[in-house]
C-alpha cells in the first residue's frame, strides 16, 4: 500500500490531527493495534507544545509512559514506530520519547 508522505518540515509541529493521521496509516497499513491502553488518550502522548511549561511535559510524558508499560500491544507499537519518519512519530510510542523530543529528554 502506498500512502502520502506528509511535507518533511523541519521543527514543525505534528497537530492532534496530523498525529492521528499518521498513527491511523500506521494501523491500517501495519499490526492490529487494537486494545491499546492509550485508546481515548492521544493528546497524553503529542510531542511537547512550543510553550508546554517543561513540568507539563514531564508530567504528562509519565503519565502517557505509564499507560504505555501496562498496554497489552506495546511490542506491535513499537514495530508500528520504527516504521514511521520522525515527522510521523514525534511523540510517546510504546513507552519512548520518539522524534524530536526535547533537549534533556530521554527514556
Ligand atoms: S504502547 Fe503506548 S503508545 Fe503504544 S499503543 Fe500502547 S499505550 Fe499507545
Amino acid at each position: 500500500m502506498t500512502r502520502a508522505n506528509p511535507p518533511s518540515v523541519a521543527g514543525m509541529i505534528l497537530s492532534p490531527a496530523e498525529r492521528a493521521r499518521a498513527l491511523t496509516a500506521a494501523v491500517l497499513d501495519g499490526p492490529d493495534l487494537t486494545g491499546a491502553a492509550c485508546t481515548g488518550h492521544a493528546p497524553l502522548f503529542d510531542e511537547p507544545g512550543p510553550r508546554e511549561p517543561p513540568e507539563a511535559v514531564d508530567a504528562r510524558m509519565d503519565a502517557a509512559r505509564a499507560m504505555c508499560t501496562i498496554c497489552p500491544v506495546i511490542a506491535r507499537c513499537a514495530t508500528v514506530a520504527d516504521g514511521l519518519t520522525d515527522y510521523q512519530r514525534a511523540g510517546m510510542w510504546a513507552g519512548i520519547i520518539r522524534g524530536r523530543p526535547r533537549t534533556g529528554d530521554e527514556s
